[in-house]
Formats: C-alpha cells, structure tokens, sequence
C-alpha cells in the first residue's frame, strides 16, 4: 500500500457523463430536484477498479506524474475508499477546485439560492469523513492544492478546523516533492506554501500524465497574454507545449480507451502564438494530430478576438472537428458590452482590435462561432469595480444582439482575484433592478438554446435520449421557475 493517496471530492471525481459542461452543475446549492438524482444527473461518480478510478481530474493526475517521478510511491483512490487505503498512508493530498464555494459561478448560483453548492458541501464532507478524521488520529498529514487553493486566504479558520497541514497555491511541480517529503518525515511545513512565479515549472519540467484524465483532458500549454486585471491566471508566464508532449498525453487516454478529448487552453485558438494573433500554422498542425487520434473534441477556452481575427481559419479548424462530430464546445469569457468597462480592466481582451469596438468584437466572434458550429459557454461579470448603470444596458443591449447565436450566457458575479483581490466582493444585496434584467434577459437566452444544445448534446445511443429527456425536464422547471420570479 502507498505512502502517499491523491483523491478529490465527488464531484470532481465525475467525468459528467463525458460532457464537461454539466460539471457546471456541481456549482449550484440543493435545490428542487431530490439530492440522489440531482448527483445522477451532474455528477455520477467515476467507475473504479479496486477503488483507483478509471479517470481523475487532469490537475491531480499531473501531481501524481509529478510524485512519480521523484520517487514517491503513489495511489490515487476515489474517495468511497479512502477507509481502505489510508490506514497504511502517511499523506493524503487533496486536489479541489472551489473548495467554498467562492468561485464566480457558485457565488452567484448560492446567493440566489441562499444554500452552500455541492461542491462546497462534498469538500468539506470529505475533509470531516470519519477515514480521514481517524487517519488523521494516527498522524495522517493532509495536504490540499489545485485551482481553488486560493479560496483558503479567505477561510484561513477552516485550514485548522478541518485538519489542513498545508495548502498549496500555484504551479506546485517544482516544490510539491519536497512538500511532501517534509511531511512524510514529519518535518515542519507551512500551512500556507504559495507558489512564487520563479517557482514555476519551465516546459521541460512539467511531466507527462501517465494515468487517464477525466474526459481525456489534456493541457496545450499555461499561462496567458492578455492581462486581464480580475484574473489569476494573467500572473503566470505563458508556455505552450509542443506537440510531441499534447500527443504523448492523448496516447495516455486512448490506451486506456478513451476516445474524446478536452484540449485546455486558456485560449486554444492562441496555441503556439506568443502574441494574441492566431498561429495558422500551428492551430492546424493541433487539430490534424487530435482530429486523427479522437473522434469527439471540445475546446476548454478561446476568446472572441481571437475567432473574430481569423474567421477563415476557424472555418478550416471548423472543417476538422465536424469530421467526426456535429458541434463542438468552450468557455468564452464576454464580460460586460460596455467599451468603457472593457478598456478599464482588460483592454487586451479584444487584441488585435481595440477595446473601444468590443461589442462589434463580440457579435464578430460570436456570429463566426455559430455558422461554424461551435457553440460556446459565454460569462459575463456583474458587479464589477466601477461599473455603472450605463455599462449594464449595455450588456443588455449585447445580449440582446447574441440572440440569435446559439450559445449559453451566463452571468456571475464579480469575485476579487488577480490585480483586482483588494476589490470588495459583490453580493446579491448589492443588485440593482438593472442587474436582476440582465440576469433575467441570460436565463431568457438559455432557455431558448437549451433544448437545441441538448438534441446536439445527446445523440445517438438510445440511452442519450433518455438522458436528454431528462435534462429537457430539468430545464423546463428550471423556466417555470425563473418565469415566477420574473
Ligand atoms: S483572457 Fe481569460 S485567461 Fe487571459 S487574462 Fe483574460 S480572463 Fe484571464
């Protein structure tokens, strides 16, 4: 049995029935449908062997490369059995990506609904689980990382009451070793280690992932070039892989079966390009070698410019994926319609055009998006810094201009991260009656484009058509439900 056990909470150890978009469930509280089912639909936990998923989220697999490598003897388990595995264990590290419930999307989603979201409550379940709390009896140290490591600056109490011994922030490939050396010795480590930009592994340090990620998800490079002031990820240098390492890191998935992928990028459509101009080159080369190796793909991120910048090439691009699928997905941040707002905080969003034309960007991009079926997950921010009822008619006025674009628009409320934490967080006491229409005019748009996402979403087996039946239900309470409110 190991010395070290690498595990998550349930909700991330889910691949969301292989649509990563679902996982956004795991950011809404309890709510009107039964718990039981609730899970079924958003967050069915991950098959196992021997209680080792089959999968695990991409961050905690590179952790497990990264402990491989130096000699550590690792296992990563689901948490149903943790109570097997870490009775011999001397450290248990935890990978979480919203631990609070703090982030944009469950902020928004818990001051609506005044409720703690699921993934809040399941992380702390798992921390004050009765395997952990009696291992942590006979000298377990548990160590917690990953994207929401930052949340613990806010709730540093709970590092002591759910029994942390060190939290860890930022890209941890260069000192996670020695962390958990320390703590496997039984040497003093710092409760809090964040990550200096020094600290931050080149490409060359950076290690494969040698077990499947969830969806086979794998990483094109880190980092991003447009320096978004409300942003953590703007601090990291920018690197990108090369496609000998993308390509060893899909074999991994396909070896164990999996025949999709997620291509994560902050913007995939920037690959191999150190500025914000798309490379053609490049984006080609990725999408020949990943439309040759999988049959289903989605994109975790891109940027309205970018697509708006190169329409042809995201048309060729278009012409690769749609060989094997109808549509594919991603995350596209739009963030307010108003210019005045744009060229404040993050006048590099709309490169190689100028923030002053941001909304002819956004319905540039967006319009590019649809005609070429890629159907993305658009987020807006309410409530940030400085910003004035002018800039949200604005918005509205945008989302009103994306209605005929098939997408997803969905609005979160301002979180102070990167050069904006000082900020003061928005709350739902702070809405005006233009934030509640702009709220109601996104869940207007999504409404009409549910069901058009769901028949592309769910083809095929007969299963999948039971499955969409189920979320088109969903959706339809979920509408009579808003319709009420409104
Ligand atoms: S474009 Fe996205 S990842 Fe890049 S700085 Fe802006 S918000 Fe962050």
């Amino acid at each position: 049995m190991a010395e070290v056990i690498l595990t998550a909470d349930r909700t991330l150890m889910s691949n969301y029935h292989n649509n990563e978009f679902l996982g956004f469930g795991t950011c809404a509280p309890p709510n009107f449908i039964p718990e039981w089912l609730y899970s079924y639909l958003f967050f069915p936990p991950l098959k196992t062997k021997s209680g080792h998923p089959k999968q695990a989220p991409y961050g905690l697999r590179k952790t497990e490369a990264q402990l491989l490598k130096e000699g550590f003897h690792v296992e990563t388990v689901s948490p149903k059995y943790l109570g097997k595995y870490l009775p011999n264990a001397k450290v248990l590290g935890i990978h979480t990506m919203d631990p609070f419930g703090l982030g944009p999307a469950s902020t928004t989603l818990a001051s609506i609904f005044k409720k703690e979201p699921y993934l809040a409550k399941h992380f702390q379940s798992l921390l004050t689980s009765p395997a952990i709390k009696k291992a942590k009896q006979n000298g377990l140290k548990v160590i917690v990382g990953g994207p929401g490591a930052w949340q613990f600056r806010y709730r540093e109490k709970a590092v002591h009451d759910l029994g942390i011994d060190c939290v860890v922030e930022g890209e941890a490939e260069n000192i996670i070793g020695k962390i958990f050396k320390a703590a496997i010795e039984g040497e003093p480590i710092l409760s809090h280690y964040e990550v200096g930009i020094g600290e931050a592994p080149t490409l060359e340090e950076i290690p494969d992932i040698v077990s499947p990620s969830v969806n086979g998800l794998v990483e094109l490079g880190r980092g991003c070039c447009r320096g978004c002031q409300f942003c953590n990820v703007t601090l990291r240098p920018l690197r990108w892989y090369p496609l000998e390492k993308i390509n060893r890191e899909l074999s991994v998935n396909i070896a164990a079966g999996y025949t999709g992928t997620c291509i994560h990028a902050e913007d995939v459509m920037l690959y191999g390009s150190n500025n914000t101009t798309p490379n053609d080159e490049k984006l080609l080369a990725l999408h020949e070698l990943v439309t040759k190796k999988v049959t289903g793909l989605s994109w975790s991120h891109c940027s309205v410019a970018a697509v708006a910048s190169k329409p042809k090439l995201l048309a060729k691009l278009s012409e690769l994926i749609l060989q094997n699928q109808t549509w594919w997905g991603a995350e596209v941040g739009i963030e307010t319609g108003s210019s005045e707002i744009a060229k404040k905080i993050m006048p590099a969003k709309a490169h190689p055009f100028s923030a002053d034309n941001w909304h002819d960007v956004v319905v540039e991009g967006m319009g590019v998006m649809h005609d070429n079926m890629l159907a993305p997950a658009c987020t807006l921010i309410v409530g940030l810094p400085e910003e004035q009822e002018s800039d949200v008619l604005k918005t509205m006025e945008l989302v009103d201009d994306l209605k005929d674009m098939r997408s997803l628009i969905v609005p979160l409320f301002f979180v102070p991260l990167g050069k904006l934490k000082s900020e003061d967080w928005f709350t739902d006491t702070q809405l005006s009656e233009v934030h509640k229409q702009l709220l109601i005019a996104c869940a207007e748009h999504d409404f009409h484009w549910i069901d058009n996402l769901l028949d592309l979403s769910f083809t095929g087996k007969w299963y999948s058509q039971i499955s969409k039946e189920f979320y088109k239900g969903f959706s339809a309470i979920a509408k009579r439900k808003v319709r009420q409110i409104e």
